[in-house]
């Protein structure tokens, strides 16, 4: 493949031209600190962007508060043919987008189109949706009264995402806040500034041609955007993307206020695999669920937990697919694992491994960092037991706790023994094992699988898990309606007032 040139890259999504991290369908010159983005392949600096201070901050929520009171009016087909124009020009942008998303994230080229088609799909899916914003009718207990609810637009939604989706987490959120009305104000991480830049610019370009501004808005900085957010009143919804800790501290303080918050936070995802697995399918979807991304998914696979009559045939072809993985340039084709964010990832994932080891975990294959510039890492296996406390956090990197169990019912201990609830998923070839593993007493994840991986989420369904992860759902299904709020409607449409419940109350 051609080496990717970074300024043509930059300059072919507009992104030359700018150095400000605040917009509102325009740039507005921000005097923050300076934030510079660096290519985790090489731990070279890309290019910086100027934060917002609490002036620019200011700005934008004003824009934002003001520009819903024209937007919430558009009927929704017509916010749907908005972010059809948006769909478009995601369309017309992806392939460098994509490569942005590599470049400054470290996921391989493939995930980084694919991450700019999930929004592309989701901008599919909202344009539908905008036609689709249904309430119930109730039979009233009344005669002559007709009682129904109705969705209006909620106001200004704070979006905060998370380095490892760049883009997509904003457009789950955007897309769907902006057909049901509501204007947005996007805090990306301060560790993928660039791509929220590009993509900043490519609102502009639709929101410029339609005479709009103020409906989908930029913030730019470290965590204290994201707190000044947090507590401004003006925003009813904070949807928020990242770590528990980080999570736990915005639930509070959102709900102080009696806002509405909207939580994705981390994963310790499990695959469990019965003797009567498909065992090649188990191996691709373990591979790609746990080395995908550098393990750095939400939905990563972080814990195995095999059956004993497969569990060391199983291990022995992990390793061996595992000696297999191309690490190297995530712009490169045949690189099945690029690098990690940053060093402090690479310390963490160190310090899991010194502390499972003092627990008795035994590193199986992988564990070290590899020899080249950036922030490179082997995929890692490691044998653990139950009790040990280490797999029970979230180490957001490529290491795969591996346990061994005699049951399914051992196993969905083990699997449920966490203190997170994102995705799950078991292989099994028995249809009662399946069932029993979707039922009520089965997974308590936001989502589980049979016979695919845990990563990898479709957009049409509600994406979120439960426990700490957060229990906000987002992107498909029903989840539009923590984007709106409902009121129930009675309408009298006869000449007396009878009261509900038989109550008189006459003079
Ligand atoms: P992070 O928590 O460090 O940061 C995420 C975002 O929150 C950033 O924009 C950051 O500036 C902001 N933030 C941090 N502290 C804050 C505070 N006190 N108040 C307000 N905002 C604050 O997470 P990260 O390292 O960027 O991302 C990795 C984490 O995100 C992992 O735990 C991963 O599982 C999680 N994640 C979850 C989902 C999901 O849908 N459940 C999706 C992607 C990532």
């Amino acid at each position: 493949m051609e080496t990717i040139a970074v300024p043509r890259l930059l300059d072919r999504l507009g992104l030359s031209a700018v150095n400000s991290g605040a917009a509102t369908g325009r740039w507005i010159e921000t005097y923050g600190a300076e934030l510079v983005s660096v290519n985790p392949a090489t731990g070279e600096p890309i290019a910086s962007v100027r934060t917002a201070n609490e002036a620019d901050y200011e700005r934008v929520v004003q824009e934002a508060v003001s520009a819903f009171e024209t937007w919430r009016m558009l009927p929704a087909p017509g916010r749907g043919e908005i972010v059809r124009q948006m769909g478009e020009e995601l369309r017309a942008h992806k392939e460098p987008l994509g490569q942005l998303v590599s470049l400054e994230m470290g996921k391989i080229l493939t995930e980084g189109l694919g991450e700019v088609q999930e929004m592309i799909d989701v901008c599919d899916f909202a344009v539908g949706l905008s036609r689709q914003l249904y309430g119930l009718t109730m039979h009233s207990e009344r005669p002559f009264h007709r009682m129904y609810e109705q969705w209006h637009p909620l106001g200004v939604v704070g979006i905060v995402t998370a380095f490892n989706f760049p883009v997509a987490v904003w457009s789950w959120n955007a897309a769907i806040a902006a057909v049901c009305g509501d204007t947005m104000i996007w805090k990306p991480s301060h560790k993928t500034p660039l791509t929220a830049v590009a993509v900043q610019h490519i609102c502009h370009r639709v929101m410029e041609r339609n005479g709009l501004t103020g409906v989908f808005n930029l913030c730019m900085g470290e965590h204290g955007v994201a707190e000044r957010m947090v507590a401004d009143r003006r925003i009813p919804l904070i949807s928020a993307t990242g770590s528990t800790r980080m999570g736990k501290r915005v639930g509070q303080v959102v709900a102080e206020r009696f806002g509405r918050s909207l939580l994705e936070l981390g994963g310790n995802n499990a695959i469990v695999v019965m003797d009567d697995a498909d065992l090649d399918l188990a191996v691709r979807a373990v591979l790609f669920g746990a080395v995908g991304t550098a393990g750095q998914r939400c939905t990563s696979t972080r814990r195995l937990i095999l059956q004993r009559g497969i569990a060391e045939a199983f291990v022995d072809r992990l390793k061996s697919a595992y000696a297999h993985v191309r690490i190297g340039d995530p712009l490169e084709a045949p690189t099945l694992m690029g690098p990690l964010v940053d060093e402090d990832a690479i310390t963490s994932m160190m310090d899991a491994l010194a502390r499972a080891r003092a627990e008795g975990a035994e590193v199986l294959c992988g564990g070290k960092r590899v020899d080249r510039p950036g922030y490179f890492v082997e995929p890692t296996l490691v044998r653990v037991r139950a009790g040990m406390q280490v797999p029970l956090e979230e180490t957001f990197a490529p290491v795969l706790w591996i346990y061994e169990v005699d049951s399914l019912k051992e196993a969905m201990e083990l699997h449920n023994g966490v203190p997170q609830g994102l995705s799950s998923s078991i292989f099994t070839r028995n249809l009662q094992t399946a069932e029993r593993f979707l039922s009520a007493a089965g997974s308590d994840c936001g989502i589980a699988n049979v016979n695919i991986g845990t990563s990898g989420a479709e957009i049409g369904g509600a994406f979120g898990g439960e426990k700490e992860t957060g229990g906000g759902r987002e992107s498909g299904s029903d989840s539009w309606k923590l984007y709106m709020r409902r009121q129930t409607n009675t309408l009298n449409w006869g000449t007396d007032l009878p009261l509900a419940q038989g109550v008189k109350f006459d003079v």
